[in-house]
C-alpha cells in the first residue's frame, strides 16, 4: 500500500500544498515545515477498495507528526488528536462526554430540531415530519415508515435513517424520568470511528420519539457519534413510538446488566472497582495492557476529579468489607460496627483494621495481573474468613457472654484486650508461616494470598487451639490484666515471654 514517491511526484505534492508565502505546512497541525528536507509524505485517507494511491491522497507531514501517527493515515491521526482534545476539555470540567457534545462540536448549535409523528392506523404506517429549524419555520421533510410491533410488549417501532440535526441524546441531567444514556468513552468512539469509515454499520442505534422534540437516542450512541464524527448527515436508527418510559428504562437497565455479565470478572475486587469507578474502570480496562491494582491506582489518580481520594485505601476498604460482610463469616458478629462500641462486641472495627488486617491482608496496590492465575485476592478473602472462623470457634462462639461473665467469657476478654491482640495476631501469622512450610520471609507479608489446602487448615486449626490453651489466658495473676490493658506491645511481649507464651511454645519446639 505504501510506496515511495519519486522526486517529480514529490514536487507535484509540494506544489499543491505550497502557500503564497512559499511555505509548506504540516497536514496535521498546519504549522510550517521550515526545512523542506524534513518533509515526509503519507496517505490522507485509508485505502480499502483500491491499492492505487493517487497523488491527491498524499500530503506533506512534519517529521515529528510522521513519527507520532504510527500506522494511522494523516486524516485519521488529525481526527484522533481532535477527538482527544474534545474529551480532555469536557472531562477537565468534571463532565462526561455525551452524544450532544459531538453534535455541538460538529454542527455548532444547529441541531436538536423537532420531529412530529402521525400514525396511520389503517395503513399501519407512521408519517414523520423532520423540521429544519428549532422554531418549525420552514417546511419539514415528510417520510413514511412501516410500523412493527414487539410481540411481547406490543410496543410500536420503526426503522429509519434520520438527519443528524433531528437527533439528540436522551436524558437531561436533572430529570428523573428520562433514559440516561451512558457517557461516551474515547477509546470506544475512536475504534468505532475507524471501523465505520471503511466498514458498514451492522446495527442501528436505538431511539424514541415523542411529539415535538428531536428523536431521542438512548442506546448505541457510540455508533451514531462515530458516524457523525466522520461527517455523516444521517444515522440509522430503530425508533420506538412514544413508548412507556418506565418499562423502557427497566429494559435498558437489564440489557446493560446483561452486557456487564458478559464481562464477568471472577475477581471480587474487579467487580467492586467496576461498580465504584464505572466509566473510569472501563476505560482503564480497555486501555491498559496489564491490569493491576497498582496500574489502576496510578490511572485513577489522573482520571478522577477528586485528588484527595486514595484508591489504595479504597481497595483496602473493599477487601476488608468483603471479608467482614461475607455471610459465612462467623467472627463478624463479634466486631463492633465502625465508630461503635458495646460490650456485646469483642473487638472494634478500628482494631481489626489496625491489628488484624495489617498482618493478614496483603497491602494494596499489588502488581500482579488482576484475574490472572497469580491473582489470589479471591482466595485471600476466603482464607481470612476461614481463619477468623477458626478463631471464633475456639474462643467466641457460645463463649463470649458479657452478661454471664463466666470463665469462658473472662478468658475471651483477656484474649481480645487491645494490648493482647497487638502481640498474638503477629504471633499467629508466624505460626501459619511455619505450618505452611514457607521459607522466604517476604512470604509472610502475603501470608493468606495463596491457595491453602484443607489439610493445612486442619493443622492450623490445631495450632490455634493450642495458642488459646496456654495457662496464661486463665491465670489468676491480676498483673496480667493490668499489662494487657496498657496497649503497649513491648510490655505485653515481656509478659508473654515471662509466662512462657511464645511462638516456639505453640509450635512445640520447646521441651516442656
Ligand atoms: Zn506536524
Amino acid at each position: 500500500m505504501k510506496r515511495q514517491l519519486n522526486d517529480s511526484e514529490k514536487e507535484i505534492v509540494k506544489k499543491r500544498y505550497r502557500k503564497d508565502d512559499g511555505s509548506i505546512n504540516c497536514f496535521i497541525d498546519n504549522q510550517p515545515i521550515h526545512d523542506e528536507k524534513d518533509i515526509h509524505y503519507d496517505h490522507i485517507n485509508p485505502f480499502i477498495r483500491s491499492e492505487d494511491s493517487t497523488l491527491e491522497n498524499i500530503a506533506p507531514v512534519c517529521r515529528k507528526h510522521n513519527l507520532a501517527k504510527k500506522d494511522m493515515t494523516l486524516s485519521e491521526y488529525r481526527d484522533k488528536l481532535e477527538m482527544e482534545n474534545i474529551f480532555e476539555k469536557i472531562e477537565n470540567d468534571g463532565l462526561q462526554v455525551k452524544l450532544n457534545d459531538v453534535l455541538k462540536y460538529k454542527l455548532d448549535d444547529d441541531f436538536g430540531y423537532p420531529v412530529i409523528y402521525n400514525i396511520n392506523e389503517e395503513q399501519n404506517t407512521v408519517e414523520l415530519s423532520f423540521y429544519k429549524d428549532k422554531q418549525k419555520l420552514s417546511l419539514p421533510d415528510v417520510k413514511e415508515y412501516e410500523i412493527y410491533y414487539c410481540p411481547t410488549t406490543g410496543m410500536k417501532y420503526f426503522y429509519a435513517s434520520v438527519p443528524v440535526v433531528n437527533i439528540m441524546n436522551d436524558g437531561k441531567e436533572e430529570s428523573e424520568l428520562e433514559l440516561q444514556p451512558r457517557p461516551l468513552i474515547l477509546p470506544h468512539l475512536w475504534s468505532l470511528y475507524r471501523h465505520l469509515r471503511v466498514n458498514t454499520q451492522l446495527q442501528p442505534s436505538i431511539c424514541r420519539v415523542t411529539n415535538s422534540s428531536p428523536v431521542l437516542m438512548f442506546d448505541g450512541q457510540h455508533k451514531a457519534a462515530a458516524k457523525i464524527w466522520a461527517g455523516a448527515n444521517k444515522v440509522e436508527v430503530k425508533i420506538y413510538i412514544d413508548p412507556e418510559l418506565t418499562w423502557l428504562m427497566r429494559t435498558n437497565l437489564v440489557a446493560h446488566d446483561k452486557l456487564k455479565q458478559l464481562r464477568f470478572y471472577s475477581s471480587i475486587l474487579a467487580d467492586k472497582l467496576a461498580q465504584l469507578y464505572g466509566a473510569n474502570w472501563q476505560k482503564y480496562i480497555e486501555t491498559a495492557d496489564k491490569k493491576t491494582e497498582k496500574g489502576f491506582c496510578h490511572y485513577i489518580k489522573y482520571a478522577e476529579d477528586k485528588p484527595d481520594e486514595k484508591p489504595e485505601k479504597q481497595i483496602e476498604a473493599f477487601l476488608i468489607i468483603s471479608i467482614i460482610n461475607n455471610e459465612e463469616n462467623e467472627f463478624a458478629q463479634f466486631i463492633a460496627p465502625a465508630n461503635k462500641t458495646g460490650k456485646q462486641y469483642s473487638i472494634s472495627w478500628d482494631s481489626m483494621r489496625k491489628y488484624y488486617f495489617r498482618y493478614f491482608l496483603t497491602r494494596p496496590p499489588l502488581t500482579v495481573e488482576i484475574d490472572s492465575k497469580d491473582d489470589y485476592r479471591n482466595l485471600e478473602i476466603k482464607n481470612n474468613i476461614e481463619l477468623l472462623n477458626i478463631i471464633a470457634k475456639h474462643v467466641l462462639i457460645n463463649k463470649w457472654n458479657p452478661n454471664a461473665s463466666n470463665a469462658d467469657h473472662k478468658k475471651a476478654e483477656r484474649i481480645f484486650r487491645p494490648g493482647s491482640i497487638m502481640v498474638w495476631f503477629p504471633m499467629l501469622r508466624d505460626i501459619i508461616y511455619n505450618k505452611l512450610d514457607l521459607v522466604n520471609p517476604d512470604e509472610s507479608k502475603i501470608i493468606l494470598f495463596r491457595s491453602i489446602p484443607d489439610e493445612k487448615w486442619q493443622i492450623i486449626d490445631q495450632f490455634i487451639k493450642k495458642l488459646f490453651s496456654h495457662p496464661m489466658w486463665v491465670d489468676n495473676d491480676a498483673n496480667i490484666d493490668v499489662v494487657l490493658g496498657n496497649k503497649k506491645a513491648e510490655l505485653t511481649k515481656e509478659l508473654f515471654k515471662k509466662k512462657g507464651f511464645t511462638v516456639e511454645w505453640v509450635l512445640g519446639l520447646l521441651n516442656n
